[in-house]
């Protein structure tokens, strides 16, 4: 199928915005990216945890997103070998484990995952073959051995570059998509959180995390830990450094981390090991998941403007499905899978006049 180049401009560079720049440009599009937070900006995908976990995640989401994550971890894969700089990408499963206390949590959550062939019961010793480091300190777990995860900021750097690479525009400046409607042929909406102003079924979910160094301690993989407030995850970086999150606080404002969420997520870290104890904390973060009320994405097409968003926990896991979404209703091809992700809602009548101005221009 030929395709037409078109003019596109993306707004918002969080992993949304980066995912379709680097899908378009594939297609030969000319492409502007739009952020005053910079590229890479520091935003919500800037400071995730990364995990590509469809399964873990199994009470968020509905079997056809498990398969649109399984399709996104594909296709990081694919990515991860296309970037000029290398990524951590891993493919190595995750591991969920209890302390006694927490172990029924665990077990209601076997039962989401029975259905799954990819879950597997895993006693003393495979948990310490898997996590040597865990040193026998958790009796029972279940371990997801399809799940994979990547480092947010360092991806997003090497999308950035390579984008830059290609040709693709950066501007850091505010945009407003009615605006440049007007200059483009194609507009793709990708501001997060911060749409709230003009879509009002979106709202902000706060996610808070800890960064920690503790050279005593290694992992292999995400490994998350059962608990009763919110579910937690400790995710290995380069250098020993560890990521705990996340808090789920609806409605929170502002940008700064709490006490109380700092000193619940660092204790859970140091029960997962004493070793944390010494650790030497590096950051403090937290960010705003952009959401719908069911929690899932939405990819919906007014007139020439295309808005991307909602992608609330999973804006790794689900981002290259997402833009495989967008790319192929720009290039016009349909089937059976991601046409059905795209939502086309009627053109109003200033959208029709001005493309039937610009088509005569
Ligand atoms: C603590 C935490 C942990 C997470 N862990 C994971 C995880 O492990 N796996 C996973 O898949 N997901 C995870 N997520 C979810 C994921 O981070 C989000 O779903 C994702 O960041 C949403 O991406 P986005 O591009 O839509 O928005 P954002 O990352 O918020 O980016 C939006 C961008 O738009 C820009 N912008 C806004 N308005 C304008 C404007 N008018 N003009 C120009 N630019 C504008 C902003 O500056 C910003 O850079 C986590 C989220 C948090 C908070």
């Amino acid at each position: 199928m030929t395709i037409t180049p078109q003019n596109i401009a993306i707004i918002g560079a969080g992993i949304m915005g980066l995912s379709n720049a680097f899908a378009l440009l594939q297609d030969g599009h000319r492409i502007t990216l739009y952020d005053p937070a910079g590229f890479p900006a520091d935003n919500a995908s800037f400071i995730a945890g990364g995990m590509l976990a469809p399964f873990s995640e199994i009470e968020h989401m509905p079997a056809s997103w498990i398969e649109a994550g399984l399709e996104s971890i594909n296709l990081w894969q694919e990515i991860a070998a296309t970037l000029p700089a290398p990524i951590d990408f891993h493919k190595t499963g995750s591991l969920f484990v209890a302390h006694k206390e927490d172990l029924h949590i665990l077990e209601r959550f076997a039962s989401h995952l029975k259905s799954q062939k990819s879950c597997r019961r895993v006693g003393r010793e495979e948990i310490n073959a898997l996590e040597p480091h865990l040193n026998g300190r958790f009796t029972t777990g279940l371990y997801l051995e399809n799940e994979a995860y990547l480092y947010p900021s360092q991806t997003m750097q090497a999308l950035c570059d390579d984008l830059r690479g290609q040709g693709a525009q950066m501007k850091q400046e505010w945009a407003d998509p009615a605006i440049l409607d007007q200059q483009y042929d194609i507009v793709l909406d990708c501001r997060g959180h911060s749409a709230e102003n003009t879509d009002s079924n979106l709202r902000g979910v706060k996610g808070e995390i800890v960064l920690a160094r503790n050279p005593e301690f290694s992992l292999s993989r995400p490994v998350r830990l059962m608990h009763p407030r919110y579910p937690l995850y400790i995710v290995p970086r380069p250098d020993h450094v560890f990521m705990i999150g996340a808090t789920n606080i609806e409605g929170a404002g502002g940008e700064h981390v709490s006490l109380r969420s700092a000193m619940e997520l660092m204790s859970a870290l140091y029960t997962l090991h004493p070793s944390f104890g010494d650790a030497q904390i590096i950051a403090l973060h937290s960010g705003i998941r952009p959401s719908y009320e069911d929690n899932l994405p939405r990819i919906t097409v007014r007139g020439n403007i295309i808005a991307c968003n909602g992608l609330f926990r999973h804006g790794f896991l689900l981002s290259p499905f997402l833009s495989e979404c967008v790319r192929k209703h720009i290039a016009g091809e349909k089937d059976n899978l991601h046409t059905s992700f795209v939502s086309i809602e009627n053109e109003d009548h200033d959208q029709r006049t001005r493309k039937n101005l610009r088509g005569a221009a």
